[in-house]
């Protein structure tokens, strides 16, 4: 489907009756995560006549559904995730939100939805970011953007809709694990996959995270932080987890992670450390990594770290690992040492501390 060529305006509506500053700053010291809104949202409509019209800042509030709406039945529906973060010397800061971007212009091609254009997409995320910069946490903490587009148009019967709704929310949010930075326990899903080939599992849409909630429980079942998906053809390849990139980290210098091929989601996280591992002088290896081959590289020692990476937790190392036939663990169980500083590499250039050569940052 066809974009708007040009991004329209965005209209300003400021909240009548915001959150009252005590109650927003105590929401402030323990945000959590994803359970507390900031006080705006952006709202956009698409029709087939109209293209993208009537983008705004406005007050959050309760959206109006009929109950025809396509989304509630078929599903067309994709969103983001991003931070903003507050630096040290006041800055607010985007990482690489043009990459966002165009994740979700690739995710609507593949769910057929008209694409945002990218000028409007980051256009909408400054204003938003700006109005409720009161919101923005300090120190670890930061700012949750949650950019998502459904099909609102009413009727049945399986096609693409004519009318789309583009939406913005955003949320303060703390540590997404609760351990903080202990290593992640892991549940191997052999039964429940998460995509095929040809399938949705390179685009960021809600059916893929409901089609991952089983095994994300059998996970919880097993006392584990998060599921690891296999590819849906062998059950033998590791593809990523619930929500999150996987990398591993060898004794001989080589970092190796499972390629973008169309099943697991392009993250920018993994775009990222891909870019300051091979910096660091390692060998990034984006090839097929299968599970027995973790399991003969954890016992021999050659594995020496694994982490899991996405813009919720950053970089979390992973310990212990279940499968259904036993457990083991990587390394001594801990957070690894490459982990680690790529983990402060990554959130030093996230909050403006690091020198951005890359210029990956965007200051609102
Ligand atoms: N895989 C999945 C399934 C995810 O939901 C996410 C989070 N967006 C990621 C990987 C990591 O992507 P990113 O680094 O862009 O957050």
């Amino acid at each position: 489907m066809t974009a708007t060529s040009h991004s329209p305006e965005i209209t300003i509506e400021f909240h009548q009756s915001p959150v009252p500053d005590a109650d927003r700053i105590r929401a402030l010291e323990t945000p959590g995560f994803g359970k507390v809104f900031t006080d705006h949202m952006v709202l956009a409509k698409w029709t087939a006549d109209k293209g993208w019209h009537d983008a705004k800042v406005t007050a959050r509030r309760p959206l109006e559904l009929d109950p025809a709406s396509a989304v509630l039945h078929y599903a067309q529906e994709i969103f983001e995730g991003m931070k903003a973060y507050k630096a040290d010397d006041g800055r607010i800061l985007l990482f690489r939100p043009e990459e966002n971007a165009r994740r979700f212009a690739q995710s609507a091609e593949r769910m057929a939805m008209p694409a945002v254009p990218e000028e409007l997409f980051l256009k909408a995320v400054e204003e938003l970011v700006r109005i409720d910069k009161n919101w923005i946490p300090s120190g670890d903490a930061s700012l949750y953007l949650r950019p998502f587009m459904f099909a609102n148009e009413a009727f049945l019967g399986v096609r693409p809709a004519q009318e789309y709704i583009f939406c913005i929310i955003a949320s303060p949010v703390g540590a997404y694990f609760k351990g903080g930075a202990k290593a992640v326990s892991l549940w191997v899903e052999t039964a429940y996959t998460r995509a095929a080939a040809g399938g949705t599992g390179a685009a960021k849409c809600g059916g893929n995270y409901a089609a991952s909630l089983v095994a994300q429980a059998e996970a919880y079942k097993r006392e584990c932080d998060q599921v690891v998906f296999l590819d849906a053809a062998e059950h033998r390849w590791v593809e990523e987890l619930g929500g999150m990139n996987v990398f591993f980290v060898m004794n001989d210098g080589s970092v190796v992670t499972p390629p973008l091929g169309g099943t697991i989601l392009p993250g920018i996280t993994r775009a990222s450390v891909i870019v300051l591992a091979e910096e660091k002088g390692l060998r990034v290896e984006q090839r097929p990594y299968s599970f027995a081959e973790w399991q003969a590289d954890a016992a021999s020692g050659k594995l020496v770290e694994a982490f899991a990476c996405g813009t919720a937790a950053v970089l979390a190392g992973i310990g212990l690992v279940k499968h259904s036939a036993g457990e083991f663990l990587v390394g001594d169980g801990q957070t690894g040492k490459l982990t680690t500083e790529l983990r402060e590499k990554l959130v030093g250039l996230q909050k403006g501390v690091t020198n951005d050569e890359h210029g990956w940052t965007r200051t609102v």
